[in-house]
């Protein structure tokens, strides 16, 4: 029941049929350096998808600000999309 409830807690992931990054190394999604060009190769797919704005707004909403690429965007990205300061002045956390 607890995952039902979760998935549930995700809202409409019909969208993730339509990645395009589905059959691809999941370590170009989640490189083990959080560097900007870490997710080359993940950019240039995300360009190409078609669900990249699902994507994006899925990742905002759920949260997730400090893994992955998501919508073409880095954590980076995306923490700055949401107004979060950059890491030297969180005082070194993330
Ligand atoms: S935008 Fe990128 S990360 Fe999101 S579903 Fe498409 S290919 Fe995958």
């Amino acid at each position: 029941m607890t995952h039902v409830a979760r998935l549930k807690d995700l809202g409409d992931v019909d969208w993730m049929r339509e990645a395009l990054c589905q059959s691809t190394p999941i370590v170009w999604w989640f490189p083990e350096s959080n560097k900007a060009n870490a997710y080359n190769h993940a950019r240039q797919i995300c360009k190409r998808c078609d669900v990249r704005e699902e994507c994006l707004e899925f990742a905002l909403r759920t949260n997730e600000r400090w893994w992955g690429m998501y919508g073409g965007k880095t954590p980076q990205e995306r923490r700055v999309m949401i107004g979060m300061k950059p890491r030297r002045q969180l005082g070194g956390l993330g």
